[in-house]
């Protein structure tokens, strides 16, 4: 089958590989639709490494993923428990932890220790035309949600864990720092929840113009101050909850500089250098609460959901759709912020042009 691989830093090829075995028990085989690309994958892509974990080459990136069931072993059961059968449309969890750690026991499968996660070594992504994964990890797409939307439930359920862990309360006021695909998918979690005023830094002037669609003031950081500017606009008091949602580096700062005293500042965003500076003084004297979010979970269902209601717009970030066999134009145009890109979906339906 065909394979999209990583064989080294910005080194990505169309690859003719062996199909994966059959599925075995409580296993199917997907024939991927739709993978979205995210920034996680472009730390890969750029540097060979996502924190302090070098990626061996070659290895199939992607994780943000729909499709259709093409195959399937004895007794496959959805992640609802109910029989999946070849022919239904899923979106997949790329996580599959193993339900058996102590993290697992205690509700948090994102933090399973014995955690496998598509596209993540040693476990190949779904950049290709099939892949098997647990039935358990499917969950069947209604009707009115399309492949790309299918494919957009992990960021967004990214975005939803973020918010749920922020503990929001109606009427907060928020800033997201990063107004990328996570940090526009925040945004409209936090207004859902009831958040405003809203606030988004944001470089990109297209991605503040769709920021702005969502409800958010918008902030350019190259055209001043962002704290100051928030301040501003909150009497000085600054933002109950502030979302780091870009890389980290600066922008954690920036989030700690903008929230109230005694705030709480979400770290979303993973840093390319796998560091990022705190003054400590300004968290101390603030009495902040800084949380990490570590991936997302038990967010699907809400996240079709919201999607199928209309609650959430996901179509509005995918900006650009390529086939498998454009993959590496696909990611070096967003890896150079080009074209006014926010989304790149990679569309194995789609026809090469
Ligand atoms: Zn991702
Ligand atoms: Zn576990």
């Amino acid at each position: 089958m065909r394979a999209v691989r990583l064989h080294g830093p910005c080194n990505l090829r169309l690859d003719d590989i062996p199909e994966p075995e059959r599925p075995g028990p409580g296993e199917v085989m997907i024939g991927v639709r739709a993978v979205g690309i995210c920034g996680s994958d472009l730390h890969t892509y750029r540097n060979a490494r996502i924190g302090d974990t070098a990626v061996p080459f070659p290895l199939i990136p992607g994780h943000e993923f729909s499709g259709i069931v093409d195959d399937a072993g004895e007794l496959p059961t959805d992640a609802n428990g109910k029989p999946l059968l070849p022919g239904t449309r899923v979106a997949v969890d790329p996580a599959q932890p193993c339900g058996k750690c102590e993290m697992c026991l205690r509700g948090h499968p994102n933090l399973c220790t014995q955690l496998h996660f598509c596209g993540l070594y040693p476990d190949n992504g779904a950049l290709c035309e099939r892949i098997r994964v647990p039935a358990s990890t499917c969950f069947p797409l209604p009707d009115g949600l399309d492949a790309a939307a299918g494919a957009m439930l992990e960021p967004l359920g990214v975005a939803l864990h973020s918010v749920n862990l922020a503990r929001l309360h109606k009427g907060d006021s928020v800033s997201v720092h990063g107004g990328g695909p996570i940090g526009l998918l925040i945004l409209q979690a936090a207004r859902l929840a009831g958040a405003g005023p809203l606030f988004v830094s944001e470089p990109l002037s297209w991605r503040r113009e769709l920021a702005e669609r969502f409800g958010a003031v918008t902030l350019d950081p190259a055209a001043g101050d962002v704290p100051r500017a928030i301040a501003g606009k909150t009497g000085g008091r600054g933002v109950d909850v502030a979302f780091e949602a870009g890389w980290a580096g600066p922008l954690a700062q920036e989030a700690a500089e903008t929230v109230r005293h005694g705030g709480t500042v979400m770290l979303v965003g993973i840093p390319e250098d796998d560091g990022f500076t705190l003054k400590h003084s300004t968290a101390r004297r603030k009495g902040l609460t800084l949380l990490f979010v570590r991936r997302m979970k038990h967010t699907y269902p809400e996240a079709i959901r919201l999607v199928e209601r209309g609650l959430v717009d996901v179509a509005s970030l995918i900006t650009h759709r390529f086939p498998l066999e454009r993959a590496p134009e696909a990611f070096a145009l967003n890896d150079g912020y080009l074209d006014r890109v926010v989304k790149v979906i990679i569309d194995l339906r789609s026809r090469p042009s």
